[in-house]
């Protein structure tokens, strides 16, 4: 296996601040572990609260000076060009990933684009987002300017590094903010290759400042921090609240996606072809780590049985391997994830199981793979079937009745994506309507990623919305400007 290191051409011990790489005002690091085998990548470097008001300074410092004064067509531009840029380094940026996140690569490469289709949308976008003219009272003229918040924070996970970034990080830069960027300690080296490929692509300085750390340390420091305008945090349910709490205290806006527990209902009617890849891939995508992941599979009892075999089917075929194999799955991001997961498929000792994947046999002993795992009859109470796994595991749930399915479905806590296979047109309006989520899919997963579609959650899964356009809102604010003219 290749060396990660040799792909990094920036120091990833470095914080940027200003435009400048600098090291942490501790001098200490953290060690960056490869998932797929264990061994140590590099140090990252280790950011406390003082980097974090000088990041937040020099952002402020953007906005008063040339960042500030960019237009919004040359902010455009600048988007677009980071997004070829992002395009040429396809090949170095997937390997980085691969080695930090553990995705395979073919996966990791998809992220890459996906950044770079971030960059395109938000810099074609960045012009096109205006105010209106509102009829008033004789002798007013009243218009709406949109504003950018200032500086945002952007409190970002592992799972999807690059994904995160772009929709959170392009949407806000469009609107002329500029961002303080605290990646996540298990995985970061690709936030410090965007961040460099954003200064070559002419971003001014203090737009865009990226600081790593501890999320207990640089977290939460860039969390309270009485500079910040806005914070978009993605990640766990519980660091979400205490992020929700700083925000309180500070009156800021915050934008939270918190994961979810994600069902796919079939229905007796469905095509079944066309659903299966879907139901399985949903799954174990990215080894299950995506807040998205659709982890309960609803089916109608008539075709139960034949979805129940199809699945184990499929799942025969999954094999989990090091990052560089490329094969169906991935390493989970840490040993720690590892022991989480499989924690939850303890607690389905009660269970049956229906189909597990393997894992190969010469992946490396210290990687941290878990054998995707597809549980059935399920019932809908059982943790396995209500809690967040971030693992590749499913659990199969029959029903008989429409108003039954729809119950379970919106039966947890959480109400971030929600998908209907069935040809019935009116059953798909009806429970487009009703399910609890921030997107609903008719006979479709996921639909290409989506960079073009609002996202976010509902109940636990948070709120606010990223991804689209809608993103441009949430992101910027609202000024009314009423003149009397007589
Ligand atoms: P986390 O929520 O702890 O970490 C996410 C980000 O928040 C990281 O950058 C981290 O450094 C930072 N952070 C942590 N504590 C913080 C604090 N007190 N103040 C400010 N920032 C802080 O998530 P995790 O520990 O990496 O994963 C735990 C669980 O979270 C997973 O098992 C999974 O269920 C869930 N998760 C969800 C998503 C998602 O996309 N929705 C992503 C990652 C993890």
């Amino acid at each position: 296996m290749s060396d990660p290191r040799q792909d990094l051409w920036f120091d990833p011990s470095q914080i940027l601040i200003g435009g400048a790489w600098r090291a942490p005002a501790s001098g200490d690091t953290i060690d960056l572990v490869n998932p797929s085998d264990g061994s140590s990548i590099c140090g990252i470097a280790r950011g406390t609260r003082p980097d974090m008001d000088a990041a937040v300074a020099a952002a402020h410092s953007a906005r008063a000076d040339a960042w500030g004064r960019t237009t919004a067509a040359d902010r455009g531009r600048i988007l677009t060009r980071l997004g070829q840029l992002v395009l040429d380094h396809t090949e170095t940026l997937a390997r980085i990933e691969a080695a930090d996140v553990g995705k395979p690569l073919k996966q990791a490469r998809a992220d890459v684009i996906a950044l770079a289709r971030y960059m395109e949308f938000y810099g074609g976008a960045a012009d096109k987002v205006m105010g209106e003219t509102i009829p008033y009272l004789d002798g007013y003229t009243v218009y709406t300017l949109r504003e950018p918040f200032g500086v945002t924070a952007h409190i970002v996970p592992w799972n999807y590094p690059m994904q995160i970034i772009g929709r959170s990080v392009g949407a806000a830069l469009a609107m002329g903010n500029a961002c303080v960027l605290k990646p996540a300690e298990e995985a970061c080296l690709t936030a410090l290759a965007f961040a460099d490929l954003a200064l070559k692509a002419g971003l001014p300085e203090g737009a865009l400042n990226v600081v790593p750390g501890l999320g207990a340390e640089a977290g939460a420091a860039l969390a309270e921090h009485p500079g910040i305008q806005h914070i978009s945090f993605t990640g766990s349910v519980a660091t979400g609240s205490l992020i929700q709490s700083a925000a309180a205290e500070n009156v800021v806006p915050v934008t939270l996606e918190l994961g979810g527990k994600s069902p796919q209902l079939v229905f007796a009617d469905a095509d079944l072809d066309a659903a299966l890849p879907f139901l399985v891939n949903a799954g174990i995508q990215n080894a299950g780590q995506t807040c998205s992941a659709s982890s309960r599979i609803l089916v109608q009892r008539p075709v139960y049985d034949e979805v129940r075999a199809r699945m184990a089917t499929a799942y025969g075929s999954l094999r989990a391997g090091p990052a560089m194999d490329d094969l169906e799955l991935g390493p989970l991001i840490s040993t720690r994830q590892q022991a989480i997961v499989r924690g939850f498929i303890d607690k389905g000792r009660d269970l049956e199981t229906a189909a597990t994947g393997e894992v190969i046999s010469n992946a490396p002993a210290q990687g941290a793979y878990v054998a995707p795992t597809l549980f059935a009859d399920v019932p809908a109470s059982h943790a396995l079937a209500q809690d967040e796994i971030f693992g590749p595991v499913q659990v199969l749930i029959p029903f008989d009745t429409e108003d039954e399915a729809l119950a379970i479905a919106n039966g947890t806590d959480y109400g971030l994506v929600a998908s209907v296979w069935s040809r019935d047109g009116a059953r798909q309006m009806r429970l487009a309507k009703a399910l609890h989520a921030g997107q609903v899919f008719l006979n479709n997963y996921g639909a290409g990623g989506g960079v073009e579609l609002p996202f976010g959650g509902t109940g636990k899964s948070g709120h606010g919305r990223e991804k689209g356009f809608e993103a441009l809102f949430h992101f910027s604010q609202l000024k009314t400007v009423a003149a009397f003219h007589g």
